[in-house]
């Protein structure tokens, strides 16, 4: 029987493990953490609600996870509320269809950017200063990137931040898709058993893991793109592809939860001033009696200084969502994604720089018995989602599986 070690056991990890098992592969999964999900992490406040610690909102378009959903007997809910579409404080009384349609201008624009424009060059061109900062807010925010850091190429999709279908999540936590695909590969996902070196020639692999050391046919690597260059390869990867991994920028973010007295009807608000959002979704499995807030990108971390707890940023919630009920603050808890996280290195790649002709970045293309997968490596306007990760995943083992002479 062939023999693929699969490294993370994130979305991507787990789907492209699923394949290769399905295609009659022996599958070893290798996962640093002592649970399942990587970058979707679904848990529970402390009044019990069903919360999202890193990937919450499931948007349009999101077919391989729909599939995926299908296929594992999985449900979605919708949130009640449209992440793109919120409600803005104070409201600056901007036109949608004007909103969208400068959305618009911005697209083509940083689609026939050079490589080396920013996208604050691109918005400077905007020239109502409302919508301006409308796009500039939610693209540093969805990014997760400072706006000074985010490149031009990165507003190609500019115009999905404002799409208006309600948003989902999977009932029960979108972590099910990693259970369920967990459950089915049994004893062949290993936890706490980081990989530290790959060794790896023309006839297989040799993995270095914590517990030990795996030989296999193949491998692929699905863990996130800043901490791929924590493993050592032997021999090691292609200069090109370090230096083009090195250029892609990796956000930063928070996520806050604040238990609420009395239930609060689903609502997307967001902070013009401060350039973040909140929301309750009766998804919390409570009722809506949590507030959820998201804070993308440095700046707005440090404004708010959520390193040193969530008072700040409660009162900011406050301060322009008066209508809220008690909260409880001392309850309320954060989930930093800074990139100092050993397993995650930030929050998610902002990745740029793919040729006209290709339909994802080389930083993805297979190295002789070692496939790549990952939201970085996912198809163009892909990366950064679960549906990236869970694409990648389908990618990289049909790879493996054409390298080892198909399905058994
Ligand atoms: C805070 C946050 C909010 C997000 N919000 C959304 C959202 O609303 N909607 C959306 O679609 N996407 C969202 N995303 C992005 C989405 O979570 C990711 O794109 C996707 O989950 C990535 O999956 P992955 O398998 O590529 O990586 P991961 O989920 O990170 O999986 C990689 C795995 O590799 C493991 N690992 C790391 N190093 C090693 C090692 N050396 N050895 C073994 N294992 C290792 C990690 O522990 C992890 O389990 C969000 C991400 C974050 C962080």
């Amino acid at each position: 029987m062939k023999t693929c070690v699969v490294i993370g056991a994130g979305c991507a990890g787990l789907t492209a493990a699923d394949a290769l098992a399905q295609a009659g592969i022996e599958v070893t999964v290798l996962e640093a953490r002592d649970r399942v999900g990587g970058r979707v992490w679904s848990d529970r406040a402390g009044n019990g609600a069903l919360i999202e610690r890193g990937a919450e909102f499931i948007t349009a378009g999101y077919d391989a996870t729909d599939a995926m959903v299908e296929r594992l007997g999985l449900e979605y809910v919708g949130m009640g509320i449209r992440y793109p579409d919120r409600e803005l404080r104070p409201d600056p009384g901007i036109d949608r269809a004007e909103a969208l349609a400068a959305a618009h201008d911005v697209e083509a624009a940083a689609a026939a950017a050079g490589p080396d424009a920013m996208a604050l060059d691109i918005l400077a061109t905007v020239e109502d200063d409302d919508i301006r900062e409308l796009l500039a807010s939610r693209s540093q925010s969805a990014s997760s990137v400072a706006l000074e850091l985010l490149p031009a190429e990165r507003l190609r999709t500019v115009s999905h931040l404002l799409d208006d279908g309600e948003t989902r999540r999977i009932g029960g936590g979108n972590d099910g898709i990693a259970l369920c695909l967990a459950e089915r590969l049994g004893d062949a996902v290993r936890l706490e058993d980081p990989v530290s070196r790959i060794e790896h020639g023309p006839d297989g692999v040799r993995i270095h893991a914590e517990s030990g050391v795996f030989e296999a046919d193949a491998c692929i690597v699905a863990v996130p793109l800043a901490v791929t260059q924590h493993i050592a390869f032997d021999p090691p990867l292609e200069a090109e592809r370090i230096a083009a991994m090195n250029g892609i920028p990796v956000g930063q973010a928070a996520k806050l939860v604040v238990p609420a007295a009395q239930a609060i009807p689903p609502a997307a608000i967001m902070s013009t001033a401060d350039r973040f959002w909140a929301y309750t979704t009766p998804c919390d499995e409570v009722g809506g009696t949590v507030v959820g807030s998201w804070i993308g990108g440095a700046p707005v971390m440090d404004l708010l200084d959520v390193d040193a707890g969530p008072a700040t940023w409660v009162d900011r919630i406050r301060g322009f969502w008066t209508e809220l009920p008690a909260l409880d603050e001392n309850a309320a808890e954060t989930t930093i994604w800074r990139h100092d996280n050993p397993w995650t290195g930030g929050t998610y790649s902002a990745v740029t720089g793919i040729p006209d002709d290709r339909e994802r970045h080389p930083i993805g293309d297979q190295l002789g018995r070692v496939a790549f997968a990952g939201e970085h490596t996912a198809p163009r306007d892909w990366t950064a989602t679960i549906e990236g990760a869970i694409r990648s995943g389908q990618r990289a083992a049909d790879e493996i599986i054409t390298t080892l002479g198909g399905a058994a």
